[in-house]
């Protein structure tokens, strides 16, 4: 049999999401489960592809759509392209993913000026009619032909001003009929040909189009932003028009069955009377809390209570539905797990375990990781007292700060400088990639639901929409009482809506009580344990309130600047080894009571100390800022032209061994000063950095033994080190036998087995990389687990052959990373270590990964 392309919402299939997209299996699910649904059909993403491969459309795909007209007709009793009684169908792309805005709808197909009438008089409303058919017209217009909106919606806005209608429904059906000739006139204009009047031609071209779109250029920045496959495609659905723009007992809106910007449970959504669907998405027109339709239309309303739990109960997850009511009849025209902020995110998982709908385990598992990196930045100071100087709705939670721009593309320019807030009406999906951009986003108009509002959410962004203080003009802006340009500084918080000029005082975040709970139930699942990367006991401490169980990377060379800087570059100048024993002599009691404080902090935790590792050229001025002639030779003879594989790390320790002497002493002391203090001996792991060959570390093993056990005999502590270079990972075996430990040290261990200079890579050919999609991904961010990966299942492997219990673990930026977590847990590892701020996360990510393993509560999106 020909491959088959078709699916009515009421026939089954075992393709499933993919196949049919979200929408498309979202109709069929609904369909099955007895929910009112209008009837329809879906061309699968087999379609799709097979479009993007010959560009038309498959073989049998244009009779299969006939066929199942076809039966529309004969179920609805209307005819597709009739005079007299029309059936009309909308066509909706959906993609297995969800990709708000970014693909494209039509409305109304099937009529021309005959059908518009034949409907008017069916209904005996013209009204309606000819406000279906101008729609029809423009959004067919924008879709399929690319006619610029603004086109459309300044012809209206005209008519509008000449009729003095307030709102789209004061116009007549004159107006209308009139506004259908000026659109007519426009896509005329525009295309050089006429409307096109034949229904079949009209649904095919629309299919054509919305398959078309998935290539359109801000659907590939959605998809590269949101890391989606660019071959899934998306399928279309078709299906039958049910009107709410038929009058006062019709309407259209949006509703969450818990709200998705705080979890709080209970109905939360928008709805607008007489209106069809894009109104309330484009924020055209502002619409009105759900709530209103309790008493307006007593009866849906009851009817969408009821739906949309049934719904939460059938997906067991927050459900964002599409609804539309016709004559009081209530259809449901799309239900999807609901997008939602990292807190709403928490507080519905909890309050579902609690209601008894779903388990811990799934709770811990579709909460996204990375995605709470938006509760762990800064907020604005509830102590502060501010005055604000304009309030909208409360979009997308987080504070920002940024320089004003009023476009995408000033957005993407300025904020290669410094952040920006973009500042529109409304957004379009046209600016996807100033949103990307921008550190938050403010609009004029638009409701909860809006585009900004949605995109926002989903990107994890503040966002402050429905500003009615603020207006734009004269490529400048008014909030409230402040005029401002282009580059002045303004601070929103999308948590309140507030909007603040100039730049505001933000506190560090706290982990809420839902937070913590989830946590509690990722520590129950995990294997991994979390440490942190932390250099100061203020680090240490934050890190101990996220859940660190200790420190896996403490970088010594932050101690070496500040009021210490002279004493390191007086040890540097020394000639003679005698002149650098003095000078650290004078550091030594600074680095003790760094390490005394990190320790007194960590409370007998595991602390991992790196001895020193940056070039020594890092600590001196540069060659022409050298104030005399002796330290102008002296960075000159260290200058190196790598210096990412010169004398650094482990070398240094080796050539200049007083500084690791200095430094080991310092450790020891310290841990022998904080045990007899507190009584809390720090498990110090003393950790050699750079190590290529077993013989470096064996030396410098016996240096830090042999200091060790002149200042701290009695005090227990491990020697080991980073896996940072491609042969340590090769011989990991001889290297274990002079290693307590292990800590992989990705970062350098990404740059050494790419030989990728970071500093050289990012910004520059990495990111061509990306863009040209040679690299899908950073792999300084996400770790290239084939590559660098696979050395380190080698090191693993041979690490243990010598050494079974030799302990295990990750400090490079990896660590935080929730696709780099997860494979450190394949790999066994004892912990991984990442920066504090991103400890709750690696909790988390660490738990899932627990949790996939064992086949218990995967991950699922939110994008749904
Ligand atoms: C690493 O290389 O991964 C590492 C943690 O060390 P640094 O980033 O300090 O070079
Ligand atoms: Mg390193």
């Amino acid at each position: 049999m020909a491959n088959r392309y078709v699916y009515g919402f009421d026939e089954p299939t075992t393709g499933g999401r993919e196949l049919l997209g979200g929408k498309g299996i979202g109709l069929a699910e609904m369909t099955q489960m007895g929910v009112p649904v209008p009837q329809g059909f879906t061309i699968t993403t087999d379609a799709c592809r097979a479009y993007m491969q010959e560009r038309d459309l498959p073989d049998g795909l244009p009779d299969e759509v006939d066929e199942h007209v076809r039966r529309l007709e004969q179920r609805t009793g209307k005819r597709f392209g009739s005079d007299d009684d029309p059936l009309l169908v909308s066509v909706r792309s959906g993609a297995a993913v969800s990709m708000p805005g970014m693909m494209d709808t039509i409305l109304n197909l099937g009529l021309n000026d005959e059908a518009t009438e034949g409907l008017a008089a069916r209904t005996d409303n013209p009204r309606f009619a000819y406000d279906s058919y101008r729609r029809l017209i423009q959004m067919f217009g924008e879709v399929v032909e690319g006619i610029d909106g603004h086109r459309f919606e300044s012809a209206l806005g005209s008519l509008k001003q000449a009729r003095g209608a307030a709102q789209d429904t004061d116009l007549g059906p004159d107006d209308l009929r009139e506004l259908v000739a000026t659109y007519k006139g426009i896509y005329r204009e525009e295309t050089g040909t006429d409307f096109p009047t034949g229904a079949r031609d009209q649904l095919l071209r629309a299919v054509r189009a919305v398959f078309a779109s998935w290539d359109n250029p801000r659907a590939q920045v959605y998809r590269r932003a949101h890391e989606i496959a660019d071959d899934l495609g998306t399928a279309v659905n078709v299906v039958q028009m049910v009107f709410g723009n038929k009058g006062d007992r019709s309407g259209t809106g949006v509703a969450f069955t818990r709200d998705p910007s705080t979890g709080a449970t209970g109905l939360y959504g928008e709805f607008l009377a007489n209106a069809q669907g894009e109104d309330v998405v484009a924020g055209i027109r502002t619409p009105q809390p759900i709530e209103t339709m309790r008493s307006s239309l007593p009866k849906p309303f009851e009817q969408l209570l009821d739906t949309m739990r049934r719904l939460e109960e059938h997906y067991r997850d927050m459900q964002d539905i599409e609804f539309t009511v016709e004559d009081e009849q209530l259809y449901l025209l799309q239900t999807r797990s609901a997008k939602r902020t990292a807190a709403a995110a928490l507080k519905a998982a909890v309050a579902m375990v609690e209601e008894g709908l779903i388990a811990r385990e799934d709770a811990v598992g579709r909460i996204d990781p990375a995605q709470l990196d938006q509760l762990l930045h800064p907020m604005i100071d509830p102590k502060a007292s501010l005055e604000v100087a304009a309030k909208g709705l409360n979009a997308s939670p987080g504070a920002a700060s940024g320089a004003i721009v009023f476009d995408a593309d000033t957005a993407v320019e300025r904020a290669k400088t410094g952040p920006v807030i973009l500042v529109r009406w409304e957004t379009t999906p046209d600016d996807i990639h100033g949103m990307i951009a921008a550190q938050g986003i403010l609009t004029v108009h638009g409701g909860m639901t809006s585009h900004a509002a949605v995109v926002a959410r989903g990107m994890g962004k503040p966002c402050v929409a429905g500003c009615d203080d603020l207006t734009l003009g004269d490529g400048g802006a008014r909030i409230g009482e402040h005029s401002l340009q282009e580059g002045d500084v303004i601070t929103i918080d999308g948590g309140t809506g507030r909007v603040f000029v100039g730049e505001v005082p933000l506190v560090p975040p706290q982990i809420n009580e839902d937070f913590e709970t989830i946590l509690g139930w990722a520590d129950e699942q995990r294997r991994l344990r979390v440490r942190a990367n932390a250099d100061n006991p203020e680090d240490a401490t934050r890190a101990r309130e996220f859940g660190a169980e200790g420190i896996g990377l403490c970088r010594t060379e932050h101690m070496f600047f500040g009021d210490r800087l002279p004493v390191v570059q007086e040890m540097i100048l020394a000639e003679t080894e005698s002149g650098r024993r003095a000078a650290l002599d004078r550091l030594l009691p600074f680095q003790q009571s760094d390490f005394e404080g990190i320790f007194e902090a960590m409370a007998g935790l595991p602390v991992t100390i790196r001895l020193l590792d940056p070039p020594l050229h890092e600590f001196l001025p540069a060659e022409h800022e050298a104030t005399d002639d002796k330290l102008r030779a002296r960075i000159r003879a260290l200058q190196e032209s790598n210096p990412m594989l010169g004398t650094r790390g482990c070398r240094l320790g080796l050539m200049y061994p007083e500084i690791y002497e200095m430094q080991v002493r310092a450790i020891a002391r310290a841990a022998k000063a904080v045990q007899e203090r507190t009584g809390d001996a720090p498990l110090v792991e003393v950790m050699h950095p750079l190590v290529g060959f077993r013989e470096e570390l064996a030396r410098l093993r016996n240096l830090t033994e042999s200091v060790w056990s002149e200042e701290a005999p009695e005090v227990e502590h491990l020697v080991g080190t980073m896996i940072e270079v491609p042969r340590a990972a090769l011989r990991a075996d001889e290297i274990a036998e002079v290693a307590d430990f292990f800590s992989f040290g990705t970062n350098d261990l990404t740059q050494t087995t790419l030989a990728f200079s970071r500093d050289d890579a990012e910004g520059k050919f990495l990111t061509r990389y990306l863009e040209d999609g040679v690299l899908e991904r950073n792999p300084f961010e996400v770790l290239d687990i084939e590559g660098v990966g696979d050395l380190m299942r080698i090191a693993v492997e041979r690490g243990r052959s010598t050494k079974p219990e030799i302990k295990l673990g990750i400090c490079g930026e990896h660590g935080g990373e929730p696709r780099s977590i997860a494979f450190c847990h394949e790999l066994g590892l004892d912990y991984v270590s990442c920066s504090p701020f991103r400890v709750p996360l690696a909790r988390l990510a660490a738990a899932q990964a627990a949790l996939r393993e064992s086949g218990a509560g995967s991950y699922v999106s939110a994008g749904g």
